[in-house]
């Protein structure tokens, strides 16, 4: 059996470094064994799906190092690779299952699957679907299909009994069926959820390992039952840990950056971001901690994976870079220098922020050394405009970063809408404004006009900083930080 497997990313939001890590041990796990890696775009969610983060998640992908053998880019003969292009696919497929029994129309309205919930849960039963649709006759589902009612497609579940999962990694789980909702397959707007499309794609494009984060063990159970239902082998399913926040929480950019972005902007170079990942859940023979990607995959073991959270401590990473870099001779060291920052297409951008502000061009580093450095000095005090005080320039600061996070094109004109948008929120004036999101991101009291010096560091570096900012005028506790959400989101569309 050749070995396939492959990520299947959502394209709903900036690359993650979850992405490359799941990524890099899917790589490892076929090259190992002469398999293909395959990359898929899961893009059914209408709504958070944008063309522009599959082509940011692709570039990041590529430029950790890792490739790919058959993709939405490069092709292959199980194409279409991307999701939102499969759709007849899927509701083929739907079909099928209907015919056989084991799917049903649904015609529930939003309001009715509610009351459905309240009632249920007030029964002390899980808030699942109670399955009133699978019992309408032929007839009837018939003649509302017909008069055009809006309807979804669900999966039957059966509603006694158990389903025992084996994940090679965590041996054997088991789920009371009686906790498993009855699945939405088919959505009102013909696109499949991400249960029917991934079981179906994975089936042909002919997947034999998934290996995928923690999160979606408990969708196992449903996948498997689709499998049975189509009368199709499942692959084998692993399921790695989780990236950690130090407090170990779950991954989240409130804590931690966690864009490839961040990392690749911030300095650290690609082999040494696969290396920190491959540290994560993995050990090397002999624990060796430093090595190259083509070391991991030739003596690559998957039961060499340690299952307990891993943390993503960004001292260790800066440790493992810099052993990397150690590594380099000079003139290598001077191309990454180049590849980095140092070429003539970032520099020329560096150029309207510098020009009639040098008296010698030296002076040239000092004016825009935040551009290079990781970090920028700042004191809270300066942050705060006259007349404010410091937990409204947090408050400020932080929708401010909640509508940069918004903006997917990071360009002067985005970002200036960026900012009348809060002040209108706020009641604050654009100066005000400027003066704590300046100092937050440059450190410097005098800076080059400011939305051209933010479009050239990034978003993922400015959004940082700005949380950096936010940590040292206040930190904000978890209910405080419910509030202000709702109140931003409730301003932001009066
Ligand atoms: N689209 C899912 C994600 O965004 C894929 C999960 C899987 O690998 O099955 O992570």
């Amino acid at each position: 059996m050749t070995v396939r497997v492959r990520i299947a990313p959502s394209p709903t939001g900036s690359p993650h470094v979850g992405t490359a890590y799941i990524a890099l041990f899917n790589y490892c796990f076929a090259k190992s064994q002469g398999g293909s890696f395959i990359v898929r775009i899961e893009d059914t969610d209408q709504e958070r799906s944008d063309p522009k983060y599959e082509q940011m998640i692709m570039d990041a992908l590529r430029w950790t190092g890792l490739s790919w053998d058959e993709g939405p880019d490069i092709g292959g003969p199980h194409g279409p690779y991307r999701q939102s292009e499969r759709t007849s696919i899927y509701r083929q497929h739907a079909e099928t299952l209907l015919a056989k029994g084991h799917a049903y129309h649904c015609f529930c309205t939003p309001d009715t699957l509610q009351a459905i919930r309240a009632v249920r849960f007030s029964q002390g039963l899980s808030t699942g679907y109670d399955g009133r649709c699978a019992r309408l006759t032929a007839e009837e589902v018939l003649r509302r299909l017909r008069e055009g009612e809006d309807h979804i497609i669900r999966m039957l579940v059966p509603e006694q009994g158990a389903c025992v999962i084996h994940d090679p990694l965590r041996g054997e789980v088991t789920f009371d069926y009686s906790v498993i909702d009855h699945q939405v397959l088919l959505k009102s707007d013909g696109f499949p959820t991400y249960h029917l499309a991934n079981v179906v794609d994975d089936h042909l494009m002919g997947i034999t390992h998934v290996i995928r984060g923690e999160e979606w063990l408990p969708s196992l159970p449903k996948h498997l039952l689709l499998y049975q239902y189509f009368e199709w082998d499942a692959p084998v399913v692993y399921h790695l840990p989780l990236l950690r926040n130090e407090d170990k929480s779950k991954l989240s950019k409130r804590k931690n950056p966690t864009s490839i972005l961040y990392y690749r902007d911030l300095g650290i170079i690609p082999e040494a971001l696969l290396n920190f990942l491959g540290l994560m859940a993995y050990s090397m023979p002999g624990e060796r901690e430093v090595f190259q990607l083509e070391e991991m995959v030739a003596g690559f073991d998957i039961k060499r994976m340690s299952l307990s959270g891993p943390v993503f401590d960004l001292q260790k990473l800066s440790w493992v870079n810099q052993q990397h870099l150690a590594q380099l001779t000079a003139d290598e060291l001077m191309k990454r220098l180049i590849d980095w920052k140092l070429n003539p297409e970032y520099m020329a951008q560096l150029m309207p922020m510098v020009a009639k502000r040098m008296h010698r061009l030296g002076d040239f580093m000092e004016l825009c050394d935040f551009v290079f450095y990781s970090d920028v000095k700042v004191e809270a005090e300066d942050m705060v405009p006259k007349n404010r005080d410091q937990d409204g320039t947090r408050d400020m600061l932080q929708m401010f970063v909640w509508e940069l996070e918004k903006v997917i094109d990071f360009h002067e004109e985005a970002i200036e809408q960026a900012f009348k948008t809060v002040a209108q929120i706020e009641n604050w004036s654009l100066r005000e404004i400027t003066q704590a999101v300046r100092i937050a991101v440059t450190g410097k009291v005098v800076a080059p006009p400011l939305f051209g010096v933010m479009a050239v560091i990034g978003s993922d570096v400015c959004r940082n900083r700005l949380m950096h900012a936010i940590q040292l005028l206040a930190p904000l506790g978890k209910k405080k930080l419910a509030k202000l959400q709702e109140h931003y989101e409730k301003n932001r569309i009066s």
